[in-house]
């Protein structure tokens, strides 16, 4: 037995993922961060192993993992990148998984099976320049035109936005919220440059902007106004996905110290035999323990079929949190070479730091957590 008591099955596939990121992402980590270019060739391997549809179903071209699985995938690639990670898994668990839980038929058939083999890459589309801490609020207009419906406003931030060719966005329509896929090429469907970023190169992030988008009623996604509410359930688990990558940097962060303070000598000795870097070594590795199995467990509790709001809003806001005090130790404990690009614990600490704000804030996740909290005694 493993002290995570993953099956077989799920052991195996985490194995397979930590062996090719490895041999193929981690040689290629520093490149990315460096050049800020997407490694679109890579992706097309990633999807050549099952991975990028690993939610969704074979029949859809998917390998029809749990939620479980997809956490070790996810956080095997971020290990190796951040950024792979990242752009990963806008792709496939806002994406790929929101249409294969919520697409008609289809639907479907037209977008997973090239969503799944990577001949199509995704994004999604939530934030808008005037906010994504209140994104169940968007600003952006679906006006309906006969079997059309007319798009107008525009959104920020989104990941893969410059390589993509399937965007899932949100917009105000009759009755409330409302999701739409959109091709990319749409006249009038626009997309701004790159962003410039702290960290994440290579996980090119633009605005979208849509001037009157005339997108056909079989491109809504589930039932008109109820597009965000609807997809609360894989939107916790979107925050769950999101912890697996925070912990994947997490890791890489606490090997990379690790590993330095036993080859590192000050006073005759490797700095690991202090006890003024034992006792920080400890903390990462024990706040690194505790967010893998937050991130894990309301894994395993959406695989149960039970409600995780509180426990993926708890997984995200402590990983995110744990991370980044574990980022700030590993340089810490570098000395001065944990401040050059030549050590990786660099690009990492820029990286994490995204997760602070990506997928809700630690603000936002503390309103969940409280809400669903104090719910619980009622007034
Ligand atoms: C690298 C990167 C990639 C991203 N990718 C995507 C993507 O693919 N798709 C997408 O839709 N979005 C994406 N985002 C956007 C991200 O989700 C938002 O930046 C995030 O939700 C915060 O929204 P905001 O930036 O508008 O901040 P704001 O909502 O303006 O918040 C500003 C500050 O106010 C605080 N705040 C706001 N409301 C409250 C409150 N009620 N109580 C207490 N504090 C509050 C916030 O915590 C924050 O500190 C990405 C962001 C980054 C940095």
């Amino acid at each position: 037995m493993n002290k995570y008591f993953l099956s077989d099955e799920q052991l195996q596939v985490r194995d397979a993922v930590r062996r090719f990121a490895a041999e193929r992402i981690t040689p290629q980590a520093r490149h990315i961060d460096e050049s800020d270019t997407f490694p679109r060739a890579l992706f097309d391997e990633l999807a050549a192993q099952g991975w990028l549809g690993a939610r969704v179903a074979p029949e859809f071209g998917g390998a029809g993992c749990d939620a479980v699985t997809a956490c070790l995938i996810l956080e095997e690639v971020s290990r190796a990148s951040g950024s792979v990670g990242n752009s990963m898994n806008a792709h496939l668990s806002l994406v790929s998984t929101l249409i294969a839980d919520h697409g008609s038929d289809a639907q479907k058939a037209h977008y997973l099976p090239a969503l799944c083999s990577g001949r199509k890459l995704g994004a999604f589309g939530l934030t808008e320049p005037s906010g994504g801490s209140n994104a169940g609020d968007p600003k952006t207009r679906a006006v309906p035109d006969g079997e059309h419906y007319l798009i107008t406003g525009s959104k920020a931030f989104i990941t893969n936005a410059a390589v993509a060719d399937v965007f899932l966005v949100t917009a105000r329509s009759e009755s409330g919220v409302s999701a739409f896929i959109l091709d990319r090429g749409l006249p009038g469907f626009d997309i701004g440059p790159p962003d410039r970023k702290m960290g994440m190169h290579g996980s090119p992030t633009s605005m979208l902007y849509f001037d009157g988008v005339r997108v056909p009623r079989s491109r809504m996604l589930g039932a008109e106004g109820r597009g965000f509410k609807a997809f609360a359930r894989a939107l916790d688990l979107g925050r769950v996905n999101v912890a697996a990558l925070i912990v994947g940097l997490a890791q890489a962060a606490y090997d990379a110290a690790a590993s330095y303070v036993q080859q590192r000598e000050q006073f005759g000795r490797p700095v690991a035999a202090f006890q003024g870097v034992q006792f920080p070594i400890a903390d990462m590795a024990t706040g690194l323990e505790a967010a893998r199995l937050l991130t894990l467990n309301a894994a395993r509790m959406f695989d149960a079929g039970m409600p995780i709001k509180l426990e993926s809003s708890m997984a995200k806001h402590f990983a995110a949190e744990a991370a980044l005090r574990i980022c700030d130790t590993a340089i810490a404990l570098h000395g001065g070479y944990g401040y050059l690009g030549d050590f990786a614990v660099e690009r990492i600490y820029r990286d994490v730091k995204c997760y602070h704000m990506a997928e809700g804030t630690s603000q936002i996740q503390r309103i969940v957590i409280a809400r669903e909290l104090l719910g619980r005694y009622p007034m």
